[in-house]
């Protein structure tokens, strides 16, 4: 992979073409300017939830700390088991989860246990309940109960060994580690500080809910849209409402959202546009690139940094805003958060339900609904008209099909890559 010291560097490449810049190229060249934030919290494990650890755990202790029953039945020894016909043994006592049998078990004896009752010393295997009959003057257990020494009995440390690695930085904290966390008795975990993302949308014809319209003007959605997506990565959100097209206001939101925010994202006004005046206050405040990437939808992108803080500056129309999101600035800020295992989201294999227009030339994000065909085989269609100011289209979707630059139209029946939105929208 190529290395970029700067942005400047990066401008004056021979193979750099801004005006048409593959997907994946674009990707590879922003994650070579983000610095992960480095600040840690201690929090308690509950608080934990959605951030990212910044400390390797290291188990205090054997979980489980003893060996125990993963059945309800009886403890034996399996060289007491005949092989042929029923073996009777003797009951000694009980053990129960929390309760364990004192004693140990000599031979011919046996222990009634329940799941997670410590094993009793002397036992190495469970008989599960339904293969034994208890009867006045003992135990019968059936012929073929347990086929090795060992079933049905669960190791201390099987699921983690003291002093083993259980969690290296850059962990995300889910609900499984929340439970193994728990399960060792930790309470407090170190985690990086949380994101400080800014963002603000450019446009004279916007307005924020609450205000009338007059003719000509629509409401701002995409600061809601980038709400809900920043929400879902945990990040701290610092909404600076809509800045109209006039350079003196959009150079002090850019200042000032700058100087307070580790990533400024903006909508609107990175085309061409002659109201756009973002292009030339950038130049101006900071280091940026402006890319036409060969996307649809999408097309204008723009990244680099003022002062400290990463800046993005979306397209401005709705769709574009969240697929460009989701396919440059959501792999950003996970990266920037601290996780060490960011790919891009992965792609499956579909059959097209519907046939689909494409002109070939750019990498199509088309919004589409995955459903299974009841034979085991998924298909896919798109929810319709794909206008990038449609945004119903992302509502109804639960996948992109994605559609490599090379590919023209498709008919019914073919396979296509698709990527899920389940769990991002
Ligand atoms: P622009 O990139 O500023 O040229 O905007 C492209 C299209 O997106 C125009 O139709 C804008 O009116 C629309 N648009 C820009 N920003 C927003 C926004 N925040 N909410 C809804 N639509 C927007
Ligand atoms: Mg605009």
């Amino acid at each position: 992979m190529e290395t970029v010291r700067s942005l400047r560097e990066l401008s004056c490449a021979d193979d750099y073409d801004p005006d048409s810049l593959p997907v994946d190229r674009a990707r590879t060249l922003i994650r070579q300017f983000l610095q992960p934030v480095t600040t840690v919290e201690r929090v308690h494990i509950r608080a934990a939830l959605g951030r990212i650890l910044a400390e390797a755990i290291h188990s205090p202790l054997d979980v489980p700390g003893h060996d125990n029953s993963a059945m309800d039945g009886w403890a034996v020894r399996f060289a007491d088991l005949a092989s042929t016909g029923t073996t009777k043994l003797r009951r000694t006592g009980e053990s129960f989860a929390g309760k364990p049998f004192a004693g140990s078990l000599g031979a011919g004896e046996t222990v009634r246990i329940f799941t997670g009752a410590v094993m009793p010393d002397g036992a190495d295997t469970v008989v599960m309940q339904e293969r034994a009959t208890e009867t006045r003057d003992g135990v019968s257990i059936e012929a073929g109960a347990v086929t090795k020494a060992g079933q049905n009995r669960r190791f201390a440390g099987e699921d983690l060994k003291r002093g083993a690695t259980v969690f290296e930085p850059g962990q995300p904290v889910r609900p499984p580690e929340l439970g193994m966390l728990a399960s060792l008795g930790i309470n407090e975990v170190g985690v990086y500080r949380r994101l400080r993302v800014a963002f603000f949308s450019t446009g004279d014809e916007l307005r924020s809910i609450g205000q009338p319209l007059a003719s000509g003007e629509i409401y701002d959605s995409n600061r809601y849209t980038l709400y809900g997506m920043l929400k879902r990565l945990d990040c701290e959100i610092v909404d600076m409402g809509v800045v109209p097209d006039v350079p003196d206001e959009l150079e002090r939101a850019f200042a000032t959202a700058a100087a307070s925010a580790d990533v400024v994202i903006t909508s609107g006004g990175v085309s061409v546009g002659e109201a756009d005046f973002v292009r030339d206050l950038m130049s101006k405040l900071g280091e940026v690139l402006f890319w036409k990437i060969a996307m649809k939808p999408g097309r204008p992108l723009a990244y680099g940094r003022i002062g400290n803080a990463h800046f993005f500056g979306l397209p401005g129309n709705p769709v574009s805003v969240m697929v460009t999101f989701y396919e440059f600035v959501r792999d950003a800020l996970l990266v920037l958060q601290g996780r060490r295992d960011v790919a891009p989201m992965p792609l499956f294999k579909a059959t097209l339900g519907k046939a689909i227009r494409k002109v070939p030339g750019r990498t199509e994000f088309q919004r589409a609904m995955l459903a299974s065909d009841g034979a085991g085989r998924y298909t896919v269609s798109t929810t319709g008209d794909q206008g990038s100011g449609i945004l119903s289209s992302m509502s109804r979707a639960n996948c992109f099909i994605v559609l490599a630059p090379e590919t023209g139209n498709l008919d019914v029946g073919a396979e296509v890559d698709v990527q899920l939105l389940d769990g991002l929208i």
